[in-house]
Formats: C-alpha cells, structure tokens, sequence
C-alpha cells in the first residue's frame, strides 16, 4: 500500500525511495534494509510535546501514520525514567538515570515499534502477523495481535528455546511452528517465504514501523529530563534495531531544530554474541556473523543482527562506541540493579550498568547517563536459584526476631 503522505521509506544501501510499502519491507532493488524519512521536518517542539495519556501515539506528528488511523494500542510508552541514587560509587555515576521500558503493557520496550507496525499492518489488510523470535518480540507481537483481532505466528529454531519464554504468546493466542537450525536460520527462512504474501505482515526489526515506534524513546527521555539531551544513552544491542530506532529520534528532534545536541549512543553486547563490537573496533560496515552465539542475556543472543548496518552508522554518527560484558559481569549488574535500586530487569537489560561498571570512570565527570532497561526481569528468570528449603527456620517469636535482625542489618545503608 501506498506510503503515508509526506514520508517515503527509502532503502539505506541504494537509496532508492519507495513510494509504496515493498513485499517484505526490503528494497526489491538490493534487498538492502528500509528506513521512513520524513520529507520535512518542520515540527516544533510545542506541537510534538502538546499531547499527553496516549503513549506513543501522543508524538503522531512525527510518526508515519495519518491522523485518521485508528491505531491498535494497548497505552505503551511513557515508562518512567528513575534516577539511581544508590550505585553511583560502582558505576562511577552521579548522574545516572534507568528508562524502565519494563513497565510497556508485555514487559518490554517491544510494545512501542509493535503497536504503529501492527497499526500498519492491520491498515494494510494482513490478516495473520508473523516473526521469528524466541521471546520479547513475540509476546508483544501476540498482544497487539490479540488487540486487533489479527491471527499470530512464530517461527522458533527447534530445541534452543526455554517454554518460559513462550509463556505470553501463548496466552495471548499466538500459533507456534519450529524449524531445524538457529534463531538466524529461522528468520532467513521466514524472510524468504512470507515476502510478497500480502495476507501475511512480517513483525521483525526489519519492519521500517517498528523503528518508528521505537524512536519516541528518545523523545520521552529528553521531555523527562526537562528538556535535555543525555551525553550518554547506554543500551543493549542484540538485533539493533532499537539502537537504530532510538538514534533517529534523537536525530529527528535535532533535525526539526527542537535541540542542537544528540546523545553519544553506546551500545552493549554480550561475549559471546557480539558480532557488532567486533565490527566496530576493527572499524568494518560488514559484520562477520556469530555462528553459535552464547550468553545468559537471551534478548540479546543473536548472531547475525539484522539492523546491524544501521546501528553501526548510529554508533560512527553519534561518536559513540559498543562495549562487550561477560555473563558474570551481566548476572552481578541485574543483582546490583534489584538490590540497590529496586528496579528488576531481565539480563540484557543490565548490561549497560555491567559496561559503566568498567567504563564508568573513564567519562567525562558528571555526565548526564541514561540506560535504557529494555524489559523487565520477570521475564527471564533461568538464572536465578532460589533454594526456599535451605532457608532458617523461627522455632518460636524470639528465636525469629534473632533471625530477622542477624539476616537484615548488614543490609541497611540510611
Ligand atoms: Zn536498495
């Protein structure tokens, strides 16, 4: 279907402009990746700001989605941005701030990009919703799916994926299929079947809506910060296209003139699933895929980044860099972040906290830091051991308040 008036998606390696939605949301000229572009960005900040209570869709102004649309929302977005105050010693932070994505309507930041791509979707008359993804992706795209009374499906690579992950989707309906291979190979297998079935919408990062959605995190952040821009946004990068997403926000807030600063991106990857750093530091366009990536942090367990193209032009634009963290570093992060700050999040999300452990210090002091949390941590919880039999045990009401005293004081700091 055609293009929203006054956008076009254009190819980022051809640079062809399409006019109309190609069949898979890949160029048909080079197979390369599509990104909307707005032929003028003359919004001013009071208008982009004006509307509040309607999530993502408040910054309509600047998503690729006419006024008329009604779009399929379950009130995403507006998750709160918490300032820490009690990790500033171990990040070597005074100024750091956590954007619990966590609190989206299926506990992660998927929601924002699912609910203008599953609008997108529905506008253009598909009638089931597919993606390949063993967690987030899919649970999002299975509510929103639910939402519009669309059909769901999801490809998953056979013997690799915990049933906890598919918990959502299942409960909101969705249809699972399994293939031989990695979770690579199940999107490669996706990508070249459903490409052109118009009753099918593909759901992936490769979908140009989901980055549009995506995007108002930046936008968000820098209302809440009272009109500020971030020296730093940290966050994990598994397929990258959130890094992507959120880049282009800040861009665009940029290229309206509603600020003259962007934040420095720093991306976040995992050891053993870090295709993007390796490019990065060699100072390659081209990743070299991870054929068998490893780590506890499952959101970001991924080989071969689809967007991994556009999140390297994020990282060389905004001046910022890409660490790697081990899977200690990650477990003791997420730990650090519950029992200092009370915020829960699933392991990829505390990699940016992992990484400003060891960074931390080397930044300019008093930097503004936001990391972005990107879901909450009662959705992964593999790697946590809780032994409830090993625990003492209060033989009477003197004996428990011993207990209780000698478990919990070392514990208070103020
Ligand atoms: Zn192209």
């Amino acid at each position: 279907m055609k293009v929203t008036a006054g956008w076009t998606l254009n190819c980022i390696d051809c640079e062809t402009v399409f006019e109309q939605d190609p069949p898979g949301y890949f160029c048909s000229n080079c197979g390369g990746l599509l990104e909307a572009v707005k032929k003028e960005y003359t919004v001013s900040r009071n208008e982009l700001f004006a509307k509040s209570g309607e999530g993502v869709w408040r910054f309509r102004v600047l998503l690729p989605i006419v006024q008329e649309v009604s779009p399929v929302s379950l009130l995403e977005g507006g998750t709160p941005l918490v300032r820490t105050r009690n990790i500033g010693k171990e990040t070597s932070s005074g100024n750091l701030y956590v954007k619990n994505e966590g609190q989206n309507p299926t506990a992660s930041f998927k929601d924002r990009g699912m609910t203008v791509a599953v609008t997108r979707a529905v506008q253009s008359g598909a009638r089931v919703l597919v993606c390949a993804s063993t967690g987030n992706t899919s649970a999002s795209m299975s509510a929103y799916a639910a939402r519009a009374g669309k059909a769901a499906a999801i490809i998953l690579p056979s013997g690799k994926v915990a049933s906890g992950k598919m918990v959502q989707a299942v409960v909101y309906g969705a249809k699972i299929v399994r293939t031989e291979g990695t979770f690579d190979d199940a999107l490669e297998i996706l990508l070249q079947s459903i490409s052109g079935l118009p009753e099918f919408a593909i759901m992936n990062s490769v979908n140009p809506y989901r980055l549009e959605g995506q995007k108002t995190l930046a936008f968000e952040v820098y209302e809440q910060l009272g009109f500020m821009v971030p020296d730093y946004l940290v966050l994990p990068v598994g397929n990258a296209g959130n890094i992507s997403a959120i880049w282009k926000g800040f861009k665009e807030l940029r290229l309206c003139g509603i600020t003259d600063k962007v934040p420095r991106m720093v991306g976040v990857q995992a050891e053993g699933a870090a295709p993007i750093a390796k490019a990065f530091w060699r100072g390659s366009d081209a990743i070299t895929p991870v054929q068998n990536p490893q780590t506890v942090a499952s959101a970001i367990r991924i080989g071969n980044p689809a967007s991994s193209k556009k999140a390297l032009a994020a990282l060389r634009e905004s001046q910022g860099m890409v660490l790697t963290v081990s899977d200690e570093q990650i477990i003791a992060a997420r730990k650090l972040l519950a029992s200092r700050e009370g915020l829960f999040v699933e392991p990829a999300s505390a990699t940016p906290i992992a990484a400003l452990t060891e960074i931390g210090a080397k930044l300019e002091r008093d930097s503004l830091i936001v990391c972005v949390a990107t879901g909450n941590g009662l959705k992964d919880q593999e790697s946590i051991h809780v032994d409830i039999d090993s625990t003492p045990v209060a033989s009477d009401g003197k004996k428990l308040v011993e207990l209780f005293r000698e478990l919990t004081y070392g514990q208070i700091r103020a």
